[in-house]
Parts: C-alpha cells; structure tokens; sequence
C-alpha cells in the first residue's frame, strides 16, 4: 500500500485524489460488491459508474465480443452506433432525438456550450454556486468544486445552488422556487450588460452535487420560463442522475418536469466503459455543425457502442429502474428510522438509488459537521462500506450505489451506520 502510494505521487504526481484517509486498493468487482488486494470486501455505496453492477457479464461479453470483431473510429458506416442513439433516442421526449457520443462528460458539456453560442450567437452561461460539470479548459471554468487556479469566468455566473434544508430565501415550495429564478433573472441581466450575452443555464436537474434538495415536479418552471424569455437555452447534466437512476424516471429532468434543448450524460453509460453523449434536437445539432467542425475519434466507436447498448438491455431485463425506486424509497425510510435516534442527523434526502444523511452539530441551528462527516466516511470505509461525502458543506453522506444494491444491502448499510455513529458520539465539529 505505502509503495504503490510512493509511485503514484512519483508517476502521477502531486495532489492526485485518493478517497479515504487510508486509500483503498481494490482488485476486483462483481455486482455491489468489490474486493481489496488483501480480500477484505467492500459494499459499494457509491459507484455509479458500475451502473448495472461491477463486471456485468452481459456488458462483459458484449466489449469481448465487439473487441474480437471490429474496432475502428467513427469515420466509417457502422450500425451499432445508429442502433444506439434510436434506442436512447426513445427515452427521451420529442425533440431530442439526435446526439453526438463522446468519451467523457466533460467533453459532452464542452460541447453543449458550443451548441448554446451556436443557437444563440452569445457565450454567457449560468450554473449554481456548487457544481462540478467536467475537466475540459471550457467546462472547468464552471466547476467550483474543482476550482482552477487561472479562472477565466468572465463569461459565467454563479447563482446560489438550491437547498431544501437551508432554504433560499427562507421560504418553501413556490417562494424557494422563485428565489432561485430571481437569481437567475439577475445572472441573465448582468449577462446581457456586462458580460458576453446569455447564451444558456447549464445544470443538474437533481442538483446531486449540489446536495441533493428535495425538490417538487415543476420547481424549475418559473426558472425555465427566465432562460426561455431572454432566448437562452436550458442544458441537463445527467451524467448522475440518468440512466433510471432517479427511480420513478428515466432522466432526472423529466421526474423536475422539464424538457432541455440539450441533454449530456456519461459515467454510467458504459458501466465502466468511457462513453457519454450529448443529445439535443436535429435543429440544435445542425447549427452546431454549421457553426463547428467536429471529430471525436474514439467517440462512438463499435466497442463503445456495444458496451452502452448492453447496458440498456440489462436496465431493461433486470428492471433496475424500478429496484431503484424501490430500494431508494426503503432506503429513505430506514435512514429517517436512524434520524430519529441520532441527532446528529439533520436531514434525510433521497431521489431514487441516490440519497444522503445530512450530519450536523445542532439540529436547530444546522450547523454543518464537516469534520464529523469526514470521520464517519472514514469509519464507514473501515468497516468495508464505500461511501463519500456531498452538498455546499460537505457534510452529507453521498450515497449512490450501482443499481442492483437491494434492500438487504440497504439494511447491512445502515447497521453499520447505526454502530459508526454510536462508537463516534456526538458530532462536535
Ligand atoms: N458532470 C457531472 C455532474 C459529473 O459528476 C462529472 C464527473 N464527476 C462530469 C460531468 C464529468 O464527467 P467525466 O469525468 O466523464 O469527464
């Protein structure tokens, strides 16, 4: 352990992330389940990349088998990549049906903002106050969560990220809402006067980095109806909702009750494989080739394609969108059962197979227990349960399991919780 540390800092160099105070070393995979190189068995509560589970035999053997036939980049006729985009094309409403693929996220939304100055001639875009879309120079700029330390977002606009437990404006329901398209309003004027026009908000419809508020179906409509009023255009990031991950929806924008113009997705898309996409209209595609020319190399090729088509069939034969509803909502439950006999629960959030236990040091005053979320994740890990950390203070559970995790793993979940808590006491800091 202490030498493979020693040669990633020498070979990666500094600063690369690692989770946990004592980084884990795994060495295999199967379903929820992962394994370190000493055979000590983790949960995983948090990896939704492995979307319809680690190594799933069925996205196994279909890389294998497209791998042993043919792999070329996109610049050649090929089926499965047609195939592809009319499978996903249908899980979206009309008119998104045309999309570009890609390798990662951070290039789909570098891509989705040259779509917004394509449609709209402007490069001014809106995200919230605690957001992380990506790692291109463009889409870096966005990402306070990962900030760069030569910043150029002179051409974007942070608004206050939305938050049910602390609320915007302090009020709930329809004032929150407004609240949050106020700022908005605000961001699009300044745009427009001081900076280089409006060209588009981009965001999480779940807001998952964000912390995960609890936010009803049309909460984003008074902001929607800002952006479509100044001729902007609204961009999904559902690179973590997505996928059926949010339960009760296919896409996280769709359970908010909105329709984007333009769609970008990634991490689970090929179970581990790097394939993502930007889907938008035919119109919004066309105006980005008229205005850009465009080649990806990898982006979309046959393995690519094979893998994030065998994804789609296990989501469907496995019915794993409505185990995500399910589990989520026994999840959801169970830990509010938790809440209420540990005070340094503050709040309890879920939105399908994601979710997350808000930790405080004052359930009346809310005060976040940063340092105290940090140690539980750390114990949590100790104990062989892979979990992270969310929100504007960093001190809610990030709980984002592969989609097959059941209630039975929801149940050893929460015993151990339930013991981390008791051993640590109080939350102090
Ligand atoms: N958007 C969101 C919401 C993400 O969580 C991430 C990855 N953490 C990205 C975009 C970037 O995706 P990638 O790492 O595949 O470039």
């Amino acid at each position: 352990m202490t030498d493979l540390l020693t040669r990633r800092t020498k070979l990666l160099g500094p600063r690369v992330p690692t989770f946990y105070d004592q980084p884990v070393h795994i060495v295999k995979g199967e379903g929820v389940w992962l394994w370190d190189a000493d055979g000590k068995k983790y949960l995983d509560c948090y990896n939704n990349v492995a979307h319809v589970g680690h190594c799933h035999p069925h996205v196994v053997a279909a890389i294998a088998q497209q791998a042993g036939t043919l792999n070329t980049h996109t610049r050649y006729l090929h089926e499965t990549i047609l195939a592809y985009i009319e499978r996903l094309g249908a899980t979206f409403a009309d008119p998104l049906s045309s999309a570009i693929l890609t390798c990662t996220g951070s290039e789909a939304n570098d891509i989705a903002l040259r779509m917004a100055e394509a449609v709209t001639g402007k490069r001014g875009i809106i995200v919230t106050d605690h957001t992380y879309h990506g790692n291109t120079t463009a889409v870096a700029q966005l990402s306070t969560t990962n900030p760069s330390a030569f910043a150029d977002d002179s051409w974007v606009r942070f608004v206050p990220a939305p938050d049910s437990y602390r609320l915007l404006g302090g009020q709930a329901g329809a004032a929150h809402a407004q609240a949050f398209a106020d700022a908005v309003a605000a961001a699009i004027a300044d745009l427009e006067q001081n900076g280089p026009g409006f060209a588009g908000m981009l965001l999480c419809p779940t807001f998952v980095n964000e912390g995960l508020p609890q936010l009803d179906t049309g909460w984003l409509d008074p902001t929607l109806a800002q952006i479509r009023a100044a001729g902007g255009v609204v961009i999904a990031d559902e690179v973590q909702p997505g996928f059926g991950r949010v339960g009760s929806h296919f896409w996280g924008h769709q359970r908010i009750g909105i329709t984007p113009d333009i769609v970008t997705m990634g991490k689970p898309m090929g179970n581990g494989h790097p394939i993502a996409a930007v889907m938008t209209s035919a119109d919004i595609l066309g105006a980005f080739r008229a205005a850009f020319r465009y080649f990806n190399t990898f982006g979309g090729n046959p393995v690519s394609c094979a893998a994030a088509m065998a994804v789609l069939d296990v989501l469907e034969a496995e019915d794993l969108q409505k185990n995500a509803e399910k589990t989520g909502a026994y999840a959801v439950e169970q830990f509010q059962s938790l809440a209420a006999q540990h005070q340094m629960i503050g709040d309890v959030r879920g939105c399908g197979m994601i979710f997350g236990a808000e930790l405080v040091i004052d359930k009346k005053a809310k005060t976040p227990a940063k340092t105290y979320a940090d140690r539980v994740v750390n114990a949590m890990r100790q104990k062989g349960f892979l979990l992270s950390k969310f929100g504007k203070h960093y001190n809610t559970l990030k709980i984002r399991p592969p989609l097959p995790f059941q209630s039975d793993h929801v149940d050893l979940l929460v015993a151990a919780l339930d013991d981390t808590l008791t051993e640590l006491g109080p939350a102090l800091e």
